[in-house]
């Protein structure tokens, strides 16, 4: 049984949430603020954790900070402001997804099905060197990626992009985040270097790079590889 723990302080949403999880059979732990939330992942160790960012004793991203110094367990956060900002922070301090507040429970439940999926998809791959869609395939060992039968050539900047994106397959991975990892840098002046390579990349594997496929953007936020 999936074990699902619900940080949030809203106790209608929580009974929504509870019902509708326990009703798939969902194992689900409750807490209403952050404290509760800590003590409870780590007595309960849950499978994924559903977070939202506005709690009455601290800050939502925080918990989840303190939650990333121990525990990999993927995080579903919930947020009812608006700011791009606040979402991006939350995914740079480990969360996995975001859903904004007011969400239908049908696009909770598939976020959370893809959210432990992933995780359930990336244990037994963790040795895994190669993905293969329907258009190339890249071997992550010899770097190397296949097309239509012929090599593409890739840049060292442009591999190191597809890698980050592709050894976290369906993952929003952020702007920052890709900038620290490829350039060492974290100015958002220095977005337009990942609209130029992410270009690059999609000219190369995509067969309509003008409606990607695979290499997806996140308005203002980062990209996603779809496998
Ligand atoms: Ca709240």
């Amino acid at each position: 049984m999936t074990r699902v723990l619900v940080v949030e302080d809203d106790p209608q949403l929580v009974r929504a949430l509870v019902i509708n999880m326990q009703a798939r059979r969902y194992g689900v732990d409750a807490a209403p603020d952050g404290a509760t939330a800590l003590r409870l992942a780590a007595a309960r160790q849950p499978d994924v954790v559903i977070l939202d960012l506005g709690l009455p004793d601290m800050d939502g991203v925080d918990v989840l900070r303190a939650l990333r110094g121990w525990s990999r367990v993927p995080v579903l956060v919930l947020s009812a402001r608006r700011s791009s900002g606040e979402k991006v922070a939350a995914l740079d301090a480990g969360a996995d997804d975001y859903i904004t507040k007011p969400f239908s429970m049908d696009e909770l439940l598939a976020r959370l099905r893809a959210a432990v999926r992933r995780t359930e998809d990336i244990t037994p791959s963790a040795g895994t060197t190669r993905v293969v869609t329907a258009d190339f395939t890249i071997d992550l060992l010899a770097k190397k990626v296949v097309r239509g039968g012929t090599d593409v050539r890739l840049t060292p900047t442009e591999w190191q992009l597809l890698e980050i994106l592709v050894i976290h397959p369906g993952r929003l991975v952020t702007q920052k985040h890709l900038l620290q990892e490829v350039w060492g840098v974290s100015q958002r002046n220095k977005t337009n270097y990942l609209r130029v390579y992410m270009a690059q990349l999609r000219r190369k594997l995509e067969s309509d790079p003008s409606h990607p496929r695979y290499l997806i953007t996140e308005p203002g936020m980062g990209y996603r590889f779809e496998g």
